[in-house]
């Protein structure tokens, strides 16, 4: 085995691109967006759409809503019964899921809900998807900017779906952005051309940063 790790030269760019990369988050800047926690992402809805270990983050979810972080946003899909996205209608790419006043459309059970600052619901008309919170509101990163954000920190379901399309639209915004995966699950969607690796991919190309749960936890105690 050669150890990459240390190896210095070799033509490689990553240890200069580590080393602009901060390793810090100052909290106050800081900001933490829970993308659609709910239960018809998850196997508690098995005729929604389930994500593989959609249930299983909650803890970590619960951790990072435990960080002192100057805002804490939430996403929830909150469709009509007809939304263009469910199968029968225009897209047709999903089974009918997170329909407004319905138990798939609510946060998971356990949950710390009492941590949200806002709640942003997308997908509420019936011929607009909105996988990202800035698609169904532009002025979201407008926003954050006036709150004096400049780092956001994204978790939920799926993580290269309506997480990944967020944390790409708050990064070409030129926000920082972490992705703390194991606070977050995925699933490819081949018939609507959505897969993990190709949204991980792209977003590394961004400038997104994947990182853990714990790592967020060390770079919010470290600036403090
Ligand atoms: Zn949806």
């Amino acid at each position: 085995m050669v150890n990459r790790k240390n190896k210095g030269g070799g033509g490689s760019t990553k240890p200069a691109a580590a080393a602009r990369a901060s390793s810090r988050l100052n909290p106050a800047a800081t900001s933490l967006l829970v993308v659609d926690a709910q239960q018809g992402f998850t196997a508690l809805c098995p005729n929604e759409l389930p994500v593989p270990g959609g249930v299983a983050i909650v803890p970590a979810v619960n951790a990072l809503l435990a960080l002192p972080f100057a805002r804490v946003d939430a996403t929830q899909d909150w469709h009509p019964p007809d939304h263009r996205s469910f199968h029968g209608q225009r897209d047709g790419f999903y089974p009918p899921h997170c329909v407004a006043g319905t138990p798939g459309a609510e946060f998971l059970p356990g949950l710390h809900t009492h941590r949200f600052h806002a709640v942003w619901r997308k997908g509420y008309h019936q011929d607009f998807e909105a996988y990202a919170v800035t698609a169904q509101h532009p002025a979201f990163a407008a926003f954050l900017r006036a709150s004096g954000i400049t780092a956001v920190v994204v978790c939920g379901i799926a993580t290269n779906i309506c997480c990944f399309y967020a944390a790409r639209d708050l990064r070409r915004e030129g926000f920082e952005v972490w992705l703390a995966e194991d606070a977050a699950a995925g699933i490819d969607v081949p018939a609507a051309g959505l897969f993990q690796a190709a949204a991980r991919r792209e977003g590394e190309g961004l400038g997104i940063r994947y990182v853990t749960v714990a790592s967020v936890r060390e770079a919010m105690t470290n600036s403090q």
